[in-house]
């Protein structure tokens, strides 16, 4: 069965979230950890969460997917912006102990004029100081569109962060397709070739999730504007091979298309009826 969810809001608390999610046929689901433009995360509701947790393993909902604030930038120039980054990832990680074995996924940052080299430096770092060798939720490095001073527009910076980082086995990816497509990956007319590069530079057995988005601009634009699915340059078969690739079908898939719940719903029924029985 494909699994397939979107992104959905947690500020009516974890059970509402689940709520939602399952009643437009989600089978996963990714929120943010706190306001996306960050500042202090909202205290946990244990009554609310248990419930959440109930209801998760009862429709098999899940891996479940946090995604860190957008705006933490672990490479900044400004140690106080690095700061806050590892602050609020340490926070993250740490409250993500009351969602055992599931994902934590984060955009690696921009250097903002201090190089590659030195941004990748930093991002490993952050990693080396906030990783647990306890720790039971998966860290992933999202693929960035390569906009500004992003890192990550390449599968080669993903792989030197996580050479750089100690404890590798709680590291992952998240593939996110617009991003790829906009960083110049032709995932529409060569998507065995991309998934062939990703192997050989990064390693798919690193590959734990798809953000699976339609993108407004060509392959090799640097934009990052997420369309609605068979609304944008990726279109409806290109996506139809990503969820159906041998490779990727059993990965799960998260929509982040500009749709409030029901255009969701009508993607997630899009989608489970192109997935074929393998
Ligand atoms: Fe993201
Ligand atoms: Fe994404
Ligand atoms: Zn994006």
């Amino acid at each position: 069965m494909l699994n397939i969810g979107c992104h959905l809001s947690v500020a009516k608390g974890f059970t509402a979230m689940g709520r939602d999610g399952l009643a437009i046929g989600a089978s996963t689901c990714q929120f943010f950890t706190r306001n996306p433009r960050g500042g202090r995360a909202k205290e946990i509701d244990q009554a609310d969460l248990a419930r959440f947790l109930e209801l998760a393993a009862e429709h098999r909902l899940g891996p479940l997917l946090a995604h860190a604030p957008y705006t933490l930038n672990p490479c900044s120039a400004d140690p106080k912006t690095r700061n806050f980054a590892l602050e609020t990832m340490r926070d993250d990680l740490a409250r993500m102990k009351m969602l055992p074995g599931n994902l934590y996924n984060f955009h690696p940052g921009s250097h903002v004029g201090q190089g590659t080299e030195i941004g990748v430096a930093l991002i490993a770092d952050q990693l080396n100081t906030v990783l647990t060798p306890h720790q039971t939720t998966t860290v992933l490095l999202e693929t960035m569109a390569g906009k500004g001073s992003e890192i990550g527009g390449s599968f080669r910076e993903l792989r030197q962060i996580i050479d750089g980082v100690i404890l590798q086995e709680k590291m992952g990816v998240c593939l996110d397709t617009c991003h790829v497509h906009d960083a110049g990956y032709d995932i529409v007319h060569d998507l065995d070739g991309v998934l062939a590069e990703f192997d050989a530079v990064i390693g798919l057995e690193r590959l734990r999730a798809i953000h699976l988005n339609d993108s407004l601009n060509p392959c090799g634009s640097r934009k990052d504007r997420h369309a609605r699915i068979g609304e944008g340059h990726l279109g409806l078969a290109a996506i139809v091979r990503v969820i159906n690739h041998p490779l990727l079908r059993h990965l799960p898939f998260l929509l982040e298309t500009p749709n409030e719940l029901p255009g969701y719903a009508s993607e997630i029924t899009l989608l489970r009826e192109a997935f074929g029985d393998a």
